[in-house]
């Protein structure tokens, strides 16, 4: 069976706009674009037109890719001080004389709706309740707990390690009780880790699992996307060789990629805070 993330998206941001319109919510997200990179560029029109949608007022700061680090740190100062803005967001990748840890550790914990800085990462790790949660593994949970999928003391497999998805996706499973294990590039034997797992999380942005399951109840959610060698948009697992063996699988696209969108939305609304 599909997970439909691209279904529950539109569940979630038809409910945001419906409790910012009843709670009278004026929230303010601010997203910060360096430089010209054409992928960044629709990730953040993409995330106005969300914002727009569910009536956040949203506005992009574009920034030239040779602006200089104090110029961006100065800007997210200002943001911060200034209470008409809740949320701040500035889009990674930044360009190479920047640095980027300097400038998400600028970004105050109360307005930070991706959940990268060090006191919501921290939060996050020691079992406290961070501002907020990271977009994507946040999107991951919503989708798992829509289909009533347990978590509590199931194996959960984390392929990726990364700070946006794979690190707060394991804290995330752990804090539901999961028993995690996390694989990288480093891991060994990772196909019999695969087959055997209850969940498998997977992202790496290659195609890493292609193999079949041995519990028939298992779940593969699948965070990659990329382009394979003939220009096609693809993800990190073999849908057509998996998907026969598993109870739940998510597709590329329409799985992971609407559940971050919604999830971020969710995020600058704070319609739960
Ligand atoms: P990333 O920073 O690109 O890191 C990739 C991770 O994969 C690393 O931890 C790396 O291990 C691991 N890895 C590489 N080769 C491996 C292999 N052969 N076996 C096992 N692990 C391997 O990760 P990311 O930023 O999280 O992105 C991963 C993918 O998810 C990309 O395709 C990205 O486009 C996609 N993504 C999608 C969404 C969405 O909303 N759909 C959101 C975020 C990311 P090491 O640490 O050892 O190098």
């Amino acid at each position: 069976m599909i997970l439909d993330g691209k279904a529950l998206s539109e569940k979630i941001l038809e409910h945001l706009k419906n409790k910012i319109q009843e709670l009278n919510i004026k929230a303010h997200l601010v997203v910060i674009l360096v430089g010209n990179d054409p992928s960044s560029r629709i990730y953040v029109k993409n995330k106005k037109k969300a914002a727009e949608r569910i009536g956040i007022k949203s506005t992009i700061i574009e920034m030239s890719s040779t602006v200089s680090e104090n110029e961006l740190l100065q800007k997210i100062d200002e943001l911060n001080e200034d209470s008409n803005v809740t949320g701040i967001l500035v889009q990674l990748p930044l360009p190479e004389h920047i640095n980027k840890n300097k400038v998400v550790q600028a970004i105050s914990p109360k307005k930070d709706v991706d959940g990268f800085t060090p006191e919501n990462v921290g939060k996050l790790a020691i079992g406290l309740e961070p501002y907020f949660y990271p977009a994507t593994p946040q999107g991951i949970i919503m989708l798992l707990d829509e289909y009533n999928i347990p978590l509590e003391g199931a194996d959960a497999l984390v392929i990726g390690r990364s700070n946006i998805v794979g690190r707060p996706m394991a804290q995330m499973l752990l804090k539901r009780n999961a028993t995690v294990t996390m694989a990288h590039s480093y891991t060994k034997n990772l196909e019999d880790k695969i087959k055997t797992a209850d969940i498998v999380i997977s992202a790496v942005g290659k195609k890493v699992v292609r193999c079949k399951m041995v519990n028939r109840n298992s779940v593969v959610i699948d965070v990659g996307i990329f382009r394979d060698s003939s220009g096609k948009l693809t993800g990190d697992v073999d849908f057509d060789l998996v998907s026969p063996s598993v109870k739940y699988i998510t597709p590329v696209p329409g799985g992971v990629g609407p559940m971050t969108i919604a999830s971020l939305m969710y995020n600058a609304s704070k319609v739960y805070h």
